[in-house]
């Protein structure tokens, strides 16, 4: 996306589009204030996350435990919980039916463990649910997956179209396609605050977590929705970004 993003700064920059659009150095901006934002809602994440790592709470149990005790109480038999290398590589992997849990997750006994494994946990259940959101999400991976290849080189096409005939047209069907990996992290953000309402209300209806322990999960589910939020806000602004570069260019 970046170098993408060079080729229509160069483009500007070298004085190729004449007018007066809507801003695009406001929207450049826009893009700016997200990234800092970004910054510090992931050093806030990790932070709060290897708080509570170090919290450990009464029943003891590991994240791989509360995983399992959680999908058998929501009657989920056909999801395996297994360990996966790696930091934050925690996910559910509908194609193999497992709940992969990283290493600071599948062994620990602490708060934080618990959290990211009932999350995990929330994706099996949507998907042995069929939420809708879920469904949605995987039927646009592949969409996603092409339409991010092809945005690169449509939208270089489109540039050199542009300066050559006038026509803007392939630069929209450019943008079309970056606007589906905005769409995907649209459609993500339920998926993912659904994963940790289901989280927390087990935690606790079942429990495992009582009083302050449960703010503590609370509270590290929230950094970790807040940045599929941002993601989705700077996947937004680019799109805008895009239309505000080629809208300039039609005025
Ligand atoms: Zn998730």
């Amino acid at each position: 996306m970046l170098d993408l993003l060079q080729v229509a700064q160069d483009y500007y920059s070298n004085g190729y589009m004449g007018g007066t659009g809507f801003s695009s150095g406001g929207s450049l901006l826009l893009m700016g204030a997200i990234a800092i934002i970004g910054y510090i809602v992931q050093a806030r994440l990790q932070s709060v996350f290897a708080k509570y790592s170090q919290v450990y709470f009464p029943s003891g149990l590991t994240g791989a435990e509360v995983a399992e005790k959680m999908l058998r109480e929501n009657n989920v038999h056909n999801v395996r919980v297994t360990h996966v290398r790696g930091q934050l590589t925690d996910h559910f992997n509908p194609a193999n039916m497992t709940v992969n849990l990283s290493d600071s997750v599948y062994s620990s006994r602490s708060i934080a463990a618990a959290a990211v494994a009932c999350h995990e946990c929330g994706h099996a259940i949507q998907h042995a649910q069929g939420y809708a959101p879920l469904v949605m999400r995987s039927a646009l991976v592949p969409v996603v997956n092409f339409a991010s290849r092809a945005a690169t080189w449509v939208i270089i096409a489109g540039i050199a179209i542009m300066a050559s005939t006038n026509s803007t047209t392939v630069c929209w069907i450019g943008i079309g396609l970056i606007a589906m990996s905005a769409l995907f992290s649209i459609v993500t953000l339920p998926v993912e605050y659904n994963a940790s309402q289901r989280a927390l209300e087990w935690l606790q209806s079942s429990r495992t977590l009582q009083g302050a322990e449960l703010s503590y999960a609370r509270e590290s589910l929230k950094w970790a929705a807040r940045t599929y939020l941002v993601a989705a806000l700077s996947a937004i602004a680019t799109v805008i970004y895009y239309i505000s570069l080629i809208s300039r260019r039609n005025n």
